[in-house]
């Protein structure tokens, strides 16, 4: 069967590929683009769909707004083609619920008809050569039956997000009954729970915090401990001067650092995104442990100065060997949820078929990586250059300008290419 070439394939379809796409067909970029994405439908972490749970940054940090305010991809476009434009005016907030922001992206993915194929899992990146040059990609991808389908491209731009990171000691636990992590909370733990269960949520973040809260509310009266190694939950750092760290501006800042000044600076600058949990949350945490101890309830605990050192599946569910500064003990729970965070490391990126083409370093200011003479596909990443462009990069801060940044630079390579061709 003869493969299809792209000028372009995108390999996941979140935020930062969507803005990406937005941003060629609002550039009428000549560069035939197609994004392939695993999920069967547009979805933004889809299992931490949390009702109540608001966005972290403000609306108007959409796909397009802080490139081009007059888009008719903005939040405000979205809601004033749903006809919410003033009943969110007057909710006085520049944060929507995530729910909201998740229908926003849904609404632009669809707006863009046929640019991305869902339920497509790119499993393997291959060079093609021809005399004695890498011309082409080709992108292997499968569909939930387990139908492969490959294409051929001239460009790739991965944008697979992180990968759910499950430590020592679950990793050699993966897919035992009642484990899971985060990532999967709203469909495969809250659908599961059953009255008086235990749960065990593990880690001092903004997810474990919001996952508490929510189990600590649910109908079922289940009894949670959220379970971290530090001594407190630590408020996340939003106040207007640090926030400045996501402006646009930083990432030229950031990558014109040298690498120690850059680690110095993330490290410093770390409570505004790692390990930390948003004030009001806090509060209403504070609250609800507050409120149990006037009933004389102990539904609810925050294990704090606690490591997990060990995990046993048994009849009598998940015990988890806690280790705390008075020693070790076991406990056991119906559910257990890694609030463990995601890993965006090299390998996730599936790059092991074209890993001998690729010459150290990091991608370039325009997010490209440096490839060995020879290889003539670029191949641009969105999100894991963290290291050298700033805390912004896994985030949606600079979204908008970035998908400009690497449309100018794929145009670029295009017209290299048409070139070199001639
Ligand atoms: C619960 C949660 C809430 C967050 N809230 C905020 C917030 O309020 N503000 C903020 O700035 N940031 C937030 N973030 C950070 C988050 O990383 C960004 O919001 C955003 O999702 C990054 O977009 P992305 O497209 O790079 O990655 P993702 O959103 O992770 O999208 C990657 C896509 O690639 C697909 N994919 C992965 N591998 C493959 C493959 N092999 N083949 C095909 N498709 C693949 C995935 O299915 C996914 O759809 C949040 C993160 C989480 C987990």
């Amino acid at each position: 069967m003869t493969e299809t070439i792209h000028d372009l394939i995108g390999v996941g379809f979140g935020p930062s590929n969507l803005a990406l796409a937005i941003a060629l067909h609002e550039r009428q970029s000549p560069v035939d683009a197609l994004f392939l994405e695993a999920r069967p439908g547009f979805a933004w972490h889809p299992g931490m769909m949390i009702p109540g749970a608001d966005m972290q940054v403000s609306f108007l940090k959409d796909l397009v707004t802080l490139h081009n305010p007059a888009s008719g991809f903005s939040f405000l476009s979205y809601l004033h083609e749903r006809g919410r434009l003033e009943r969110f005016v007057n909710r006085k907030s520049f944060f929507p619920s995530r729910v909201e922001f998740n229908d926003y992206l849904g609404w632009a993915a669809a707006k863009l008809g046929t640019i991305c194929a869902y339920d497509q899992r790119v499993t393997a990146i291959e060079p093609v050569e021809r005399q004695g040059q890498i011309t082409l990609l080709r992108i292997r991808a499968e569909d939930e039956c387990g139908c492969v389908t490959t294409r051929l491209a001239r460009q790739i731009v991965l944008a697979p997000g992180g990968a759910p990171h499950w430590p020592a000691p679950f990793a050699d636990h993966q897919g035992v009954p009642g484990l899971s992590h985060s990532s999967d909370f709203t469909h495969a733990v809250l659908p599961r729970v059953r009255p008086g269960q235990s749960v065990a949520v593990i880690g001092g973040g903004q997810s474990a915090s919001e996952i508490f809260a929510a189990l600590a509310a649910h109908p079922a009266g289940l009894s949670v401990d959220l379970i971290l190694r530090g001594h407190a939950l630590k408020p996340a750092d939003d106040s207007p001067f640090v926030n400045e760290i996501f402006d646009i501006a930083h990432t030229d800042l950031l990558f014109g650092m040298p690498p120690r000044q850059q680690q110095a600076f993330r490290q410093d600058f770390a409570a505004t995104n790692y390990a930390v949990t948003d004030t009001d949350l806090l509060q209403q945490i504070h609250g609800l442990l507050y409120e149990q101890s006037v009933i004389g309830e102990e539904r609810l605990a925050l294990r704090r100065d606690t490591a997990v050192a060990g995990l046993r599946p048994g009849p009598a569910g998940l015990a988890l060997t806690l280790k705390t500064p008075q020693g070790r003990q076991d406990r056991h729970y119906d559910h257990v949820i890694l609030c463990t965070g995601y890993r965006r490391e090299a390998e996730t990126l599936g790059l092991t078929g074209i890993a001998s083409w690729i010459q150290c370093g990091q991608p370039d200011r325009q997010y490209r990586l440096p490839m060995r003479p020879g290889f003539l596909p670029a191949i641009h990443v969105q999100g894991y250059s963290e290291q050298t462009h700033g805390l912004s990069d896994t985030l949606l801060s600079v979204l908008a300008v970035r998908a400009q940044e690497i449309a100018a630079s794929v145009e670029a390579a295009h017209r290299g290419q048409l070139l070199a061709a001639e």
